[in-house]
């Protein structure tokens, strides 16, 4: 999830209610005529990764075991009542059961995050959990195409059964408001990772949203309870995501933990100069740690071009919102996350998309840096009000990316490793210092 933190921490008191259900009038209302137009100026959905994939990417992609670490659908569960079966050629979502099977997309950590600008406090724990519930309502409905995953077990029978692998990552450690208890509550209802901080700084690490933030109080890094959140992690299996955290977060996170890490999704600070991006040395050091890093899709991390534009329109984005906000105030409406993506929608698409290119760019980097297998898909779908290079839509073009690594030269295995095999080494590696830790005797 993307949202600018500049927008809402000016307006921390605006009247903008994520939880709000929105009616289907009021959906067709704030979307209809907008993403039309944007469905008119994209290529068919129906023509999408049919075309120019050929049949050797065909075969690695239908093979591999492809994961992604981080789908921002379950705010569109919530609070639109999206359902997975949804088949509208006009929706604009990144993620359906028909996309999913289009790109053989085997498992999806699909993300829990709890917007803290307008979530107070004291709700975090029920906003995190009504999100969970609308994961296992999906695959309740949809007990064919669908099933909950806890482990990389779980992933490897959900592929034999051709279904999609279901699991959550919470995006924040705000969720669990510096309680290990409910850290370890989350564990029990099927979490497997947890991002440390989301945008903003929580008590107990430093966020690169808000870094340079003098009004926010920073803790040059983890705080030593942050540091006991990455072992209790470590002790329940709970993989250790560093996306988002500040660069001093990050570097007392890897001396901490006893297991590798992951970036859920994160791309490369050499080729796009943005903090949420991981520099080469950070690149190196997961390498090292023996985790992974899975690249970021979203337009302004890729393409440096595309980051410069979206900086440039930034002051006049926030005065359209900021505008907006007021305005719903005066008239007395609520303001749903629905109204501030369709806003984020439009400014997004007066910037050239960037070339698929740039994305393969940041995978190929990273592989060079961190090495081979260091590094996988964190495509972030759902999370950037549209904002992907050309030709990634939906999750049905991914098969794309392997017939663009295959193009640059890389082999199956390789590709295999990137598609979702590192992860699952990592996961898999997660699991068994987990054991280790569990099976020592108490001292
Ligand atoms: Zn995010």
């Amino acid at each position: 999830m993307v949202h600018l933190l500049s927008y809402f921490s000016r307006f921390e008191h605006s009247i903008y209610n994520p939880s709000l259900m929105v009616s289907k009038n009021a959906l067709i209302r704030n979307y209809g005529a907008g993403i039309l137009a944007l469905f008119v100026l994209s290529p068919a959905f129906a023509q999408l990764s049919t075309e120019s994939i050929s049949q050797r990417a065909r075969s690695i992609q239908e093979s591999a075991i492809v994961v992604d670490t981080h789908a921002d659908t379950p705010q569109r569960f919530l609070d639109e009542n999206y359902d997975m079966g949804n088949t509208d050629p006009a929706d604009p979502g990144h993620i359906s059961l028909k996309k999913v099977a289009a790109g053989n997309l085997g498992a999806e950590f699909f993300s829990i995050w709890v917007d803290p600008q307008t979530t107070p406090v004291a709700d975090y724990p029920r906003r995190t959990i009504d999100l969970i519930d609308t994961v296992y309502e999906q695959v309740a409905r949809h007990p064919l195409q669908m099933t909950m995953a806890y482990s990389v077990a779980d992933i490897e029978r959900a592929h034999k059964e051709h279904k999609l692998a279901t699991l959550m990552g919470i995006e924040g450690g705000h969720s669990m408001q510096n309680d290990v208890r409910l850290l370890r509550e989350y564990y029990r209802l099927g979490i497997r990772y947890m991002t440390l901080s989301w945008s903003n700084t929580n008590d107990w690490a430093d966020s690169s949203g808000d870094i340079n933030d003098a009004k926010v109080q920073h803790h040059d890094g983890l705080t030593d309870f942050g540091k006991q959140v990455v072992l209790e992690m470590n002790r329940l299996g709970m993989m250790v995501d560093i996306s988002h955290v500040s660069d001093k977060s990050f570097y007392d996170t890897i001396a901490t933990t006893r297991a590798p890490v992951i970036a859920s999704h994160s791309s490369a600070r050499a080729l796009t100069d943005h903090p949420r991006n991981m520099t080469d040395d950070m690149l190196r050091a997961v390498g090292k740690n023996g985790g992974v890093v899975q690249v970021n899709f979203y337009s302004a991390f890729i393409d440096e071009n595309y980051r410069r534009a979206a900086e440039a329109q930034s002051k006049e984005r926030d005065a359209a919102v900021k505008e907006f906000l007021e305005n719903s105030k005066k008239e007395g409406k609520s303001v749903s996350y629905i109204q501030v993506d369709r806003i984020e929608r439009e400014w997004n698409s007066r910037i050239p998309r960037p070339p698929l290119k740039s994305l393969i760019d940041h995978i190929d980097h990273i592989a060079d840096v961190a090495g081979v297998d260091h590094v996988g898909l964190g495509s972030d779908f759902d999370g950037v009000s549209g904002a992907m290079p050309e030709g990634m839509d939906s999750a049905a073009d991914l098969p794309k990316i392997t017939q663009a690594l295959l193009d640059r030269g890389y082999k199956p295995n390789d590709i295999t490793k990137i598609l979702g095999g590192n992860l699952l080494r990592v996961f898999g590696e997660v699991e068994r210092v987990s054991q280790q830790i569990q099976n020592a005797p108490a001292r």
